[in-house]
C-alpha cells in the first residue's frame, strides 16, 4: 500500500509523506494504491465505538503509522473535544436518519478530520525526521479556518496562519477565529474576497523563491485543505460508523444497502463515502446535493464540468464553490485509474474552464445521483422539517434534505437513507431562524442564538455559548498583496 498521484508521475510515497506534502509535485492529488475490502469483516465491527472503528479503517490507509502512533492520534482527537461520546450520533427524523457531524469543537463537519490531522502531521514530521518547522497556510471562507486553528493550536513544531476575507464570513465565524488561543496561531483578515485569499495562498505555495527563503529560515509550508489525505481518510470512518450503528439499532440488516445524501462543496465529504463503498460498505446511491452553485449537478447530468459561470453567494456559504478539487480523485477511479485521461481533463479545465468525460467514464457514475436546491426551497425545507418533526436543520443540511425529497419523488426509491448533516444550526442562526419566523432585524448575533434556543428547545453548543466571553486575540488585517509579509512578521523573520 502506498500513495500515488492522479496525474501519473510514478511518484510512490508513504502515507506520512503524503500528509506532509499535501499535493503531488505534478500538481495531482494523492490516492491510495488500493482499497482493502472489509465486507466480510463488517459483522465483527458492529459493536466497536468510534475510536476503535477509526483504528480499523485508518490502518488500511495509513500503513506506515505504527499501531501505537495511530491510536495516539485517534485518542487525542476524538475525546472531550466532542460533546458526545458517540462522536458522530444519528438522529431519526421521520423515516430517515440524520448523521450529525457537528459535535466537535467548532460545530462543523470539518472537525471530523481537523481534530486528528494535526496529530497525523506531527507524527509524520517525527517519523520522517523533518528538521524544519511546518507552517500551515489556510485560506478560508469560514468553517475550515476555525477548525484548522483549533486543531493545530499548541501543536509542537507546527505553526498555522489563516487568511479570511474580512467582509466575507459570518460574524460568528469571524469571532470564532479571532478569539483562537495558542501561541502558534495567526489570523489575518484580508481586504478582499475569498478568491483573493485563496489565490494569494496558492501563489505563495507556487513561489519557489519564497519557499527557498523560508526553508533557509527553518520552515516548510504545508496546507490543511481538503485535498490532503490527512483530511480525506478520517472522513471514511463515519460512513462505516453510521452504517454499523443502524445495524446495531436493528434499523437495517447487515448487508442491506443504504443511501447517503451529502451537502457538497469541494467533493471531499462525499468522496470519502465513495471510498467507503470501494472498501465494501453496502451503499446503493450517493446523492450529491448542491446549492445554487450547481456545477456538480450539471456534471452528473451531462458529463460536462463547466466552471465558467458566476459564483453565487448563498445561505450555505461552505458550498459556494465552482471548482470541486476532490472530483479529480473520482475522475481517476471512473477512468479505471487512467492518469492520461485525468491529465487531459484537468488541462482542459485549466485552459478553458470546462471538460467533458467520455461514455465509459459516465457509465461508472451509476452510484451517484445529483440534485440542487434553490434558496427559497432551502428556507422552506428548514421550516417544514422543524414544524413536522421539531428538528432543526442548518442551511447546508437543508440543501441535502430537499435534494433527497426530490430524489424520492423522481425515483420512488425507498432504500433507507442517511442524510449527512455538516453544521450546527447555531452556526447559521440568523438564516435558520428567519426561515421559521420573522424576527426583529435589530437583534445581535447572540440574541438571535438565544432566540433559536428558546424556539427549538435545544441547547446552545458550548463553543458558541462561550464565544461571548472570549477576548479578541487576533486583529490583523492586510491588503491582498501583503500575505507574504504578514507570514514573515508572524514568524519573526
Ligand atoms: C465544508 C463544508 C461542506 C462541503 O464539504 P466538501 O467536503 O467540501 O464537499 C458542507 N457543509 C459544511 C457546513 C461545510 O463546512
Amino acid at each position: 500500500m502506498y500513495f500515488l498521484s492522479t496525474r501519473g508521475n510514478n511518484e510512490k510515497i508513504t502515507a506520512s509523506q503524503a500528509i506532509i506534502k499535501g499535493l503531488s509535485s505534478d500538481r495531482g492529488l494523492f490516492v491510495p494504491s488500493e482499497f482493502k475490502n472489509l465486507k466480510s469483516e463488517l459483522k465483527n465491527l458492529v459493536n466497536l465505538d468510534y475510536k476503535e472503528l477509526a483504528y480499523v479503517i485508518l490502518k488500511e490507509f495509513l500503513t506506515d503509522y505504527s499501531e501505537k502512533e495511530l491510536k495516539y492520534c485517534i485518542n487525542s482527537a476524538y475525546d472531550e473535544n466532542f460533546d458526545t461520546e458517540k462522536i458522530a450520533p444519528i438522529s431519526k427524523v421521520g423515516d430517515d436518519y440524520v448523521l450529525e457531524l457537528y459535535h466537535g469543537p467548532t460545530c462543523a463537519f470539518k472537525d471530523m478530520a481537523l481534530t486528528i490531522m494535526p496529530y497525523l502531521l506531527k507524527t509524520a514530521i517525527e517519523k520522517n525526521n523533518l528538521k524544519e518547522e511546518v507552517v500551515i497556510l489556510t485560506a478560508t471562507s469560514g468553517d475550515t479556518g476555525k477548525a484548522a486553528l483549533e486543531g493545530f493550536k499548541d501543536v509542537d513544531k507546527i505553526k498555522i496562519v489563516v487568511f479570511f476575507p474580512e467582509n466575507g464570513v459570518s460574524n460568528i465565524q469571524k469571532l470564532q477565529m479571532k478569539t483562537t488561543g495558542g501561541d502558534n496561531t495567526c489570523v489575518v483578515g484580508i481586504k478582499g474576497n475569498f478568491d483573493d485569499a485563496q489565490t494569494g495562498v496558492k501563489n505563495i505555495f507556487a513561489d519557489n523563491n519564497f519557499n527557498k527563503d523560508l526553508k533557509e529560515k527553518g520552515y516548510i509550508l504545508s496546507s490543511a485543505n481538503s485535498i490532503n489525505i490527512g483530511r480525506l481518510t478520517p472522513q471514511v470512518v463515519y460512513y462505516f460508523y453510521s452504517y454499523l450503528q443502524l445495524v446495531k439499532q436493528n434499523e437495517i440488516a447487515l448487508g442491506d444497502e443504504i443511501n447517503f445524501v451529502v451537502p457538497t462543496g469541494n467533493f471531499g465529504n462525499i468522496l470519502a463515502g465513495y471510498y467507503a463503498k470501494q472498501m465494501g460498505l453496502p451503499v446503493n446511491k450517493f446523492i450529491c446535493a448542491s446549492n445554487d452553485n450547481n456545477v456538480l449537478y450539471d456534471f452528473f447530468e451531462t458529463g460536462i464540468y463547466n466552471k465558467n459561470r458566476e459564483l453565487k453567494l448563498t445561505t450555505s456559504p461552505s458550498m459556494d464553490i465552482l471548482i470541486s478539487s476532490n472530483l479529480e480523485r473520482l475522475l481517476f477511479e471512473i477512468s479505471n485509474r487512467d492518469s492520461k485521461k485525468v491529465n487531459s481533463l484537468l488541462n482542459d479545465l485549466n485552459e478553458k474552464g470546462v471538460y467533458e468525460i467520455d461514455y465509459d467514464m459516465r457509465k461508472n457514475l451509476s452510484s451517484f445521483y445529483a440534485g440542487y436546491s434553490k434558496e427559497d426551497v432551502v428556507s422552506k425545507t428548514i421550516k417544514e422539517v422543524f414544524d413536522k418533526f421539531g428538528y432543526l436543520l442548518d442551511t447546508h443540511t437543508a440543501v441535502a434534505y430537499s435534494c433527497y425529497e426530490k430524489y424520492v419523488e423522481d425515483t420512488k426509491d425507498d432504500t433507507k437513507t442517511v442524510i449527512v448533516s455538516t453544521a450546527s444550526p447555531y452556526k447559521f442562526s440568523k438564516d435558520v431562524i428567519n426561515s421559521i419566523q420573522s424576527i426583529d432585524c435589530n437583534l445581535d448575533d447572540f440574541e438571535i442564538i438565544n432566540k433559536l434556543s428558546d424556539l427549538s428547545k435545544t441547547k446552545i453548543p458550548g463553543p458558541i455559548e462561550k464565544l461571548k466571553e472570549l477576548e479578541i486575540r487576533h486583529n490583523i488585517t492586510c491588503e491582498k498583496d501583503e500575505l507574504k509579509s504578514e507570514i514573515l512578521k508572524f514568524l519573526g523573520k
